[in-house]
């Protein structure tokens, strides 16, 4: 009988948790570990919205292997090196990880496996904890990856997912093991105020209401921009609070034309992870190049600063970014209509705002955000990479009665129906309650034509 480790990364959960259940099979005692990875920190990506979120989701962990008659252990520091002293610590023979895709985690994954076997120790990588379906399954004739959503999607879905694994009854954590104090999230600076809350039972919470009544209605409503009719999962599947394994059964075994759609969201981030375990510099360098000459930060600052504190004078892009402030999240659609502000109209690198939107969003992640900014960019995966979307017509389509503007524009709130999305267009008295807000600081057509030329397009 064996003692086990098992290194919690993006997977802090208990159930359907493939390493924690090969750990417990196979030992008499586990030692459930996080470790506050040095390395995250130093890349800089450990942002106050993430480490108040992660910081629910640690404690909530620990109650949960509390519960079960163990603890979670914590550790700060490089990753490598904690696991190696614990596993001296509890002479433990074996480590179990979730595989993951970033440069980074396939890096920490080799190094991790070469300072154990040193020592004598397995290291087991598990491969559907942080996917549904594992990057490198499925692949095309003549690549080792699909560089299209459509066809992956066809055989994504013809795959055949393992089945969902139970929590565990109880867990027997070796005695003498130290541990770190757990965080908390009210003693963290930086953090918006509106950040939902983290942690598996807050998720499990979610989802059942989830499939219990408003995914039936995603197909049609998730484009309504007020009527915030998506799930709002993406923290937990950034976290792992949920798995994705068991989101695919559940959504499946409800069934109806919501959850399909919601399902095909779900393969999207699979899609992204094959894309970026195959090749990881696509965090930071063109996917595929169309040779921009993109402003940068420097000679675009003021743009980005107004991009940045939502007052480009386009009230739905405003709208969108002052959500994105206040929540640590945003809407898809104002995703999708700010990057293309930022990337197309104002032709500012993606690596710009793909940095901004890490710095705040509560489910930043490599791959999606990354490979999403590329997608809007047009270096990415998109199949119509010079696509330029018109905020004014976003707006309209998507906030017909202006309601979302309204709810994040304050100096727009006296501007009643869809005439909030052109402010510059409004007669007295009504400018004159929208006096504060900014005039745009482009021309939509100016932008435009800037892009086409830049793409050789005019
Ligand atoms: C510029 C840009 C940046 C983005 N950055 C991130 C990011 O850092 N992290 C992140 O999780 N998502 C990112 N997305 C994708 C998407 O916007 C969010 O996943 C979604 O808005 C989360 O809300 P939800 O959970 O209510 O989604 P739902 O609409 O309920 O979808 C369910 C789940 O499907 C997945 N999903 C949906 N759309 C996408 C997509 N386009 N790509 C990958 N997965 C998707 C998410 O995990 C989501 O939780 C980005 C999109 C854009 C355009």
């Amino acid at each position: 009988m064996y003692v086990s480790i098992v290194l919690f990364t993006a997977d802090l959960r208990l159930h359907d948790h493939p390493p924690l259940r090969a750990a417990l099979d196979g030992a008499r005692e586990v030692v459930p570990l996080f470790v506050h990875d040095r390395g995250v920190t130093d890349a800089g990506f450990a942002a106050p919205n993430r480490l108040a979120f992660l910081a629910d989701c640690l404690r909530d962990l620990d109650a949960g292997l509390r519960e079960r008659g163990g603890r979670l252990v914590l550790r700060s520091g490089d990753v490598v090196t904690e696991v190696c002293r614990v596993a001296a610590e509890a002479e433990a023979d074996e480590v179990h990880l979730a595989a993951d895709v970033s440069a980074y985690a396939q890096a920490r994954e080799r190094r991790l496996r070469r300072a154990l076997e040193a020592d004598g120790r397995r290291l087991h990588v598990h491969d559907t904890v942080t996917c549904a379906v594992a990057p490198g399954t499925v692949t095309p004739a003549a690549s080792d990856h699909f560089a299209v959503f459509t066809p992956y999607f066809r055989t994504w879905s013809a795959q055949g997912l393992r089945g969902v694994l139970r929590a565990p009854r109880s867990v027997r954590v070796p005695e003498g093991i130290a541990s770190e104090g757990l965080p908390s999230r009210t003693a963290l600076p930086g953090v918006s105020r509106g950040l939902a809350a983290g942690g598996e039972t807050e998720g499990r919470v979610r989802l059942a209401a989830w499939l219990r009544t408003d995914v039936a209605a995603y197909a049609d409503r998730h484009d309504d921009l007020a009527g915030d009719a998506t799930s709002r999962l993406s923290p937990h599947l950034h976290f792992g609070t949920l798995s994705p394994v068991e989101l695919v059964h559940r959504a499946r075994g409800k069934g109806g034309p919501g959850t399909e759609a919601f399902v095909r969201q779900l393969a999207w981030r699979d899609f992204h992870r094959q894309v970026l375990a195959a090749r990881p510099a696509a965090a930071g360098a063109d996917y595929r190049t169309r040779h921009d000459r993109w402003r940068s930060l420097e000679t675009a600052r003021e743009d980005v600063e107004a991009w940045r504190e939502g007052r480009t004078g386009y009230p739905v892009v405003d709208a969108a970014m002052r959500q994105l402030r206040h929540e640590g999240w945003m809407h898809n659609r104002g995703r999708l209509l700010t990057a293309s502000f930022l990337t197309k109209t104002l032709y500012v690198d993606w690596r710009v705002g793909a940095r901004y939107f890490l710095e705040l969003l509560v489910d930043g992640d490599v791959a999606d955000n990354q490979l999403n900014w590329q997608w809007v960019a047009g270096t990415g995966t998109d199949t119509r990479p010079h696509r330029v979307l018109n905020p004014v017509t976003q707006g309209k389509r998507y906030d017909p009665d202006g309601t979302y503007v309204r709810r994040w524009v304050e100096e727009l709130r006296g501007v009643e129906g869809r005439a909030v999305h052109e402010p510059w267009k409004l007669r007295d008295p009504e400018r004159a309650v929208a006096g504060a807000y900014p005039d745009p600081i482009i021309e939509l057509a100016d932008g435009l034509a800037r892009f086409k030329r830049a793409r050789g397009r005019d």
